[in-house]
């Protein structure tokens, strides 16, 4: 597997990292932005696309078949259409997207990139694979581990700045100020990371500390709203290209929501390596650094919920380990394509923690997502029968106005039984994940 096509691809040489951009496609708005500062203090010139609309679907569906996973489709097609655009000096520009490494077509979307870029004319520009799992690689770029790090901490620095301000935004006082405040933290969390600062455990805990409380210091107006979560399919439950802009439409809808972080999955996918060993025959070694990288991330993921619960005013989610109890009781930890048993565990979580009115998002045909998220929701409803669980199914074809009536059927179902929450209480489970939390 390992340099898959390397005589055939065009590949990212040393001298392009200082000629080319490189194009990021759009999907958590204040992470990639975080991250865009660890590529270029590495020497990478990197521009995170923003391009939206029917123009980039129907992009997608000129250039890749209408069977292709819906996130693979917009991702192709907003990459095409931006070439296309005229914005950019063709010969100085390079494409960047992830593979999985995992056994879903995720892993595959590069193949289907360079299809589509050969149909359209563009098969002269280099695709680079975001990879920690020894796919492809390339001679102008290297992911190091500092770099890996570094990363690391701004994908939990965007999960802190994401959280808080989904918990302020509904509430305050002056419009924008909890955007603005998202705005100005990933500014100075950009600039930290440029100048090699923030990124070791005792500087992220005092500036976990300092956001939480300047997110508390927002002045707010605490009233009856509905609390949603939403899971699903990493791409179409953060990117609003693939969700038609869920998050705003839930607060224009009078909704608090609450979206479990990015860090769940990179936590969730560490944590598949010993799972592959233990039942797959998966590589010991990579169990073994999977760990060790896993044990970190969870001292990184302590350091953020204490400095968001000692706020007092916000909810936090429960750490990792909680989520990995949590999805036991209902599914096999062996069912890890796509978002696995992760999505389980947190649709559990988020309704148990204060948020019983959950969207699963899921792209239409995503046979992964439909069994750990549609698949699970009778089993559980009956562990949580408060449980207000509506699957939203995202593709080409599919109407946002349809998607919204369901949305709406949904939220009407929370009025009926008691939602909006002014407060919730702390629940029975807020003391377990407290509880077994400290006993981490
Ligand atoms: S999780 Fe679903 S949408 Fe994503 S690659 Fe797998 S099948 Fe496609």
């Amino acid at each position: 597997m390992k340099n898959h096509h390397k005589a055939e691809r065009v590949l990212f040489t040393k001298a392009m990292k200082r000629t080319h951009t490189i194009l990021i496609p759009d999907m958590l708005p204040v992470h990639f932005e975080i991250i865009r500062h660890v590529f270029a203090e590495y020497g990478y010139k990197t521009e995170i696309l923003h391009n939206e609309g029917r123009e980039v679907i129907n992009t997608g569906l000129k250039y890749v078949h209408n069977d292709t996973c819906y996130p693979a489709l917009l991702v192709i097609g907003q990459f095409i259409s931006a070439l296309q655009s005229g914005k950019y000096d063709l010969d100085h520009i390079a494409l960047m997207i992830t593979q999985t490494g995992g056994g879903c077509r995720a892993s595959n979307y590069i193949y289907l990139l360079r299809k589509a870029l050969k149909k359209a004319g563009l098969e002269k520009i280099p695709v680079i694979s975001l990879n920690t799992s020894g796919l492809e690689s390339n001679p102008g770029f290297h992911l190091t581990i500092p770099m890996l790090v570094k990363m690391m901490a701004a994908l939990v620095y965007g999960d802190e700045l994401m959280l808080l301000g989904n918990q302020v935004r509904p509430y305050e006082k002056t419009p924008g100020s909890a955007d603005a405040c998202v705005q100005d933290w990933t500014k100075r969390i950009s600039e930290m990371l440029n100048h090699r600062r923030g990124f070791t455990l005792p500087e992220m805990r005092r500036m976990f500390q300092e956001i939480a409380r300047d997110f508390a210091a927002i002045p707010q107006e605490r009233c009856a709203k509905i609390r949603v979560g939403v899971v699903g399919e990493i791409y179409v439950k953060f990117s609003p290209l693939g969700n038609n802009g869920l998050e705003k439409f839930l607060l224009e809808q009078g909704c608090e929501v609450m979206l479990p972080g990015v860090m769940g999955f990179v936590m969730y996918a560490l944590s598949n390596q010993e799972i592959d060993r233990k039942l797959y025959g998966g590589k010991a070694i990579m169990a073994t650094v999977s760990n060790v990288a896993l044990r970190y991330l969870e001292a990184v993921e302590r350091a953020m919920l204490d400095a968001i619960r000692q706020q007092g005013c916000f909810t936090a989610p429960a750490p990792f380990a909680r989520l990995e109890k949590l999805g036991e009781r209902v599914i096999n930890r062996g069912s890890k394509m796509g978002e696995g048993w992760l999505l389980t565990a947190e649709t559990l979580e988020l309704v148990e923690n204060g948020y019983p009115n959950v969207i699963c998002a899921q792209p239409f045909g995503c046979l992964p997502n439909h069994i750990n998220g549609r698949g699970m929701m009778n089993r559980i409803k009956e562990l949580a029968p408060q449980a207000n669980i509506v699957a939203i199914d995202y593709d080409s074809g599919a109407a946002s106005v349809n998607q919204e009536n369901r949305i709406k059927l949904m939220l009407s179902s929370a009025k009926r039984s008691g939602d909006p929450v002014h407060n919730v209480p702390e629940t029975q489970l807020s003391h377990n994940v407290e509880h077994e939390y400290a006993a981490t």
